[in-house]
């Protein structure tokens, strides 16, 4: 049986934003869109996870994506780095996804907050011929510069906080919770 409270919350976490079953409920509804969205594509979409952040959010959506050919190319985008919470302007690292001219190009990224990293990587697969790009994001941050950022698919707005779990670190800590969460300020 599911249920909307985690068994047990790791000692570092304050409180808990977006539970596991609630991510997974939505996970499923935005994996129903896209398939429907990307019929046309079958064979010609390319799924862009960016690393590290969407390892889990990637993993999950894919797999209740399995009517679909679709390929998987990771690409890694610096933002925030270490320990730092506050943006940093954005680059890309190490080589970029190949093969993506006339490909339908879906970029998966774990939060949306300054909107740097969706503008360059959306920038430089239009660039390179992509047939399409869009993005799929798992949490958007209630402020204006990710409102302003163009978006295609959202799994939760949220509070303007700093937050960890489901993928999203903190000095790469924390990325294996199944849920997402605020982290208490001793663990900082
Ligand atoms: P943007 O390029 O939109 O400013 O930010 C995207 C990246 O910044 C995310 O992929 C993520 O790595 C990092 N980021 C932004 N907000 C948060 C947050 O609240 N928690 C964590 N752990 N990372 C964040
Ligand atoms: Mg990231």
């Amino acid at each position: 049986m599911h249920s909307m409270h985690e068994d047990r919350i790791h000692e570092d976490i304050e409180k808990v934003l977006v539970p596991s079953a609630a991510i997974a409920e939505r996970v499923r509804a935005l994996a129903q869109s896209i398939g429907e969205d990307y019929s046309h594509a079958d064979g010609r979409l390319t799924v862009v996870p960016v690393m590290t952040g969407s390892l889990l959010f990637a993993a999950d959506l894919v797999r209740a994506l399995p009517q679909r050919r679709l390929r998987i190319q990771l690409t890694t985008v610096s933002s925030y780095g270490g320990k730092a919470t506050a943006t940093r302007g954005s680059a890309i690292v190490g080589a970029l996804p190949k093969h993506l001219e006339g490909h339908h190009v879906l970029i998966v990224d774990d939060i949306l907050d300054s909107g740097g990293t969706l503008r360059l990587l959306r920038q430089e697969f239009e660039s390179r011929g992509a047939a399409s790009v869009r993005a799929c994001v798992l949490l958007r941050k209630k402020i204006p510069s990710a409102l302003g950022t163009p978006c295609e698919y959202v799994g939760f707005d949220i509070g303007d906080e700093f937050v960890v779990g489901y993928g999203l670190d903190y000095d790469d800590l924390y990325r294996n919770l199944p849920y997402v969460g605020t982290l208490r300020q001793e663990a900082r």
